[in-house]
């Protein structure tokens, strides 16, 4: 086997070190080899302070893996394309559709991997719920994702400013897995986004969509859920109904269990990340930024009561 690519992290904030790093470890065509952050060091590895001093210290990194919040995380993937370094974006891809386009095209301008990642996707039980659909008629899907933001999102004040796409953050996952599983592509027809009185982003929404053969969509988005959380896509068809649970790690066909695995997404994801630069392309699929995107235009706004953590 050729020596590992040097890999750079940027961001040591939650997602990065209780999936990326673990993760990392597990996936031989990639080393950690440098970090960059404003607030934490890592034992044994070169620490910068930011993207830029990473790039200008490390010579030999050969790609980059942005773990920062949304907002600002342009500027970072743009200075690592320019250097000539692959690319691994956290979900979602960026703050918008244009952006993550302009990324696209610089990659493919300096000849670099972009990889825009969706770690829902890569659930243990996406894959064969695709393959169950893939000729059957769909009736009607019914998305239901309710999550506790204090549980999961404590002291992020980032994902209520503009761009940090409030509980369109967790939301955008189930909607990459849709724009997955079914082969049809998914038109959003309305959406209600409910926002607090003290915040920029909502905290609840419901999205009307619709399959291109005319199937309805409905998704309830909510982060007021405490006790137990859900996570869950059922899809009626004209064959068997289809029900991913725990946010893809489950699969229920016609209510009898088919796959509950353990978690391997952002191994899965490291894994392809290597795959793409070791081929020469990028994975910049924007259908769930896009259907988000598509909410935020067309969504009505209802404020509700204050959030206070
Ligand atoms: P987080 O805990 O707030 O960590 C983000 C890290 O990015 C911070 O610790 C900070 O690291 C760095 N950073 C740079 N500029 C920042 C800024 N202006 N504001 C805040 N942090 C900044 O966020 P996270 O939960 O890890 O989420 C990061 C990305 O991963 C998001 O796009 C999120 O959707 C995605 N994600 C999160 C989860 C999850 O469960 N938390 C799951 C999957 C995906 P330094 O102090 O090291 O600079």
């Amino acid at each position: 086997m050729s020596d590992p690519i040097q890999l750079g992290l940027v961001g040591l904030g939650t997602i990065a070190r209780n999936q990326h790093l673990p993760a990392l470890e597990e996936v031989p065509e990639l080393r950690l080899a440098a970090i960059a952050s404003r607030n934490a060091t890592l034992d044994d590895l070169p620490s910068y302070h930011d993207i830029d001093a990473m790039l200008a210290g490390e010579a030999g990194l050969g790609a980059i893996s942005l773990c920062t919040p949304p907002q600002g995380r342009f500027a970072q993937a743009v200075a690592a394309i320019r250097a000539g370094r692959h690319v691994m974006l956290e979900k979602p891809p960026g703050t918008g559709v244009s952006e993550v386009q302009a990324l696209a095209r610089l990659a493919e301008e300096k000849g670099v991997t972009l990889f825009a990642t969706w770690h829902s996707r890569e659930a243990a039980a996406v894959e064969l719920a695709r393959a169950l659909l893939s000729d059957v008629a769909i009736r009607r899907v019914e998305i239901t994702w309710k999550e506790d933001v204090r549980h999961w999102h404590p002291g992020q004040e980032w994902i209520w400013e503009p761009g940090g796409l409030g509980v369109f953050d967790p939301g955008i996952n189930a909607l990459s897995v849709l724009t997955r599983i079914l082969r049809d592509p998914v038109r959003l027809e309305r959406a209600e986004l409910e926002i607090p009185s003290n915040k920029q982003a909502p905290i609840a929404a419901q999205l009307a969509m619709e399959t291109a053969s005319g199937a309805p969509i409905a998704a309830e988005f909510d982060w007021r859920q405490t006790g137990p959380q859900t996570w869950d896509i059922r899809v009626e068809t004209e064959g068997p109904e289809v029900l991913l649970r725990e946010g893809g790690a489950r699969l229920y066909v016609d209510g009898q269990e088919r796959i509950a695995a353990e978690d391997r997404e952002y191994r899965r994801l490291y894994a392809r990340f290597a795959e793409l630069i070791g081929a020469g392309r990028s994975d910049v699929d924007l259908a769930p930024l896009q259907l988000v995107a598509d909410a935020f235009l067309l969504g009505a706004q209802r404020a509700v009561e204050p959030f206070h953590e």
